[in-house]
């Protein structure tokens, strides 16, 4: 029996009626990687799953949930399933639905006739938009899990306000930067002597050597 193609059925399923005009739109306008296109699609999913259980999602809620049940951190994916199915979500059969992006891939190339040979294009300002979406789910893991200790009182704190500093040393001159920050300025500020390229990070101690003899 030839299955065809999944997320052909996965859009007959959910009642996804725009969603290759969707992805034709995202791709070509806004240049969605494979991963984004797989995810948007997911999203949909979770969305359309829980509406027809009779959830009311709120806006970021089934985005939320799919980053937790294809989370690494098997505590965060039971909540989620438990959570899911206490909404009357048939959490196996969602999770049965999900498409990979190489899915999506044979999508757009073979039915919709997309090219996704990669050519790629520096896009600061989409990654720093990714690594925007990294610390948020980070800040959310670390929020649920102290929120879940202090329920069972193993951690006692007021309400958590988790806050997550993400940052990149520049292996030349040792100076710090926030990552958002330095995709948005796009340069430490050192940036001159490109033969140094090569010099890896050699530990704090040297590189604060370094700092203290840029005086003279
Ligand atoms: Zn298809
Ligand atoms: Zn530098």
């Amino acid at each position: 029996m030839d299955e065809g193609c999944k997320v052909d059925r996965i859009r007959e399923k959910y009642g996804l009626t725009a969603l290759d005009e969707r992805l034709r739109r995202r791709r070509s306008k806004k240049d969605a990687s494979l991963r984004d296109l797989d995810e948007y699609i997911n999203t949909r999913v979770v969305e359309v799953a829980m509406v027809s259980a009779g959830a009311d999602p709120v806006e970021g809620e089934p985005s939320n949930y799919l980053s937790l049940l294809r989370s690494d951190d098997s505590i965060s994916r039971k909540e989620a399933r438990r959570e899911l199915a206490r909404e009357g979500v048939p959490v196996d059969e969602l999770k049965e639905d999900f498409v990979s992006y190489q899915t999506v891939r044979k999508h757009l190339n073979e039915c919709l006739h997309v090219d996704t040979s990669e050519t790629y294009t520096p896009e600061p300002e989409q990654d720093r938009e990714t690594i925007g979406n990294l610390k948020g789910r980070c800040e959310n893991v670390i929020e649920r899990t102290i929120n879940r200790l202090r329920k069972h009182d193993a951690v006692r704190i007021g309400e958590p306000r988790p806050a997550v500093a993400l940052k990149v040393t520049c292996g030349r001159c040792g100076r710090t930067h926030d990552v958002a920050e330095l995709l948005r300025t796009r340069e430490c500020g050192c940036a001159c002597a490109d033969d140094e390229s090569t010099t890896a990070r050699t530990g704090l101690a040297e590189t604060e050597n370094r700092e203290g003899d840029t005086s003279k």
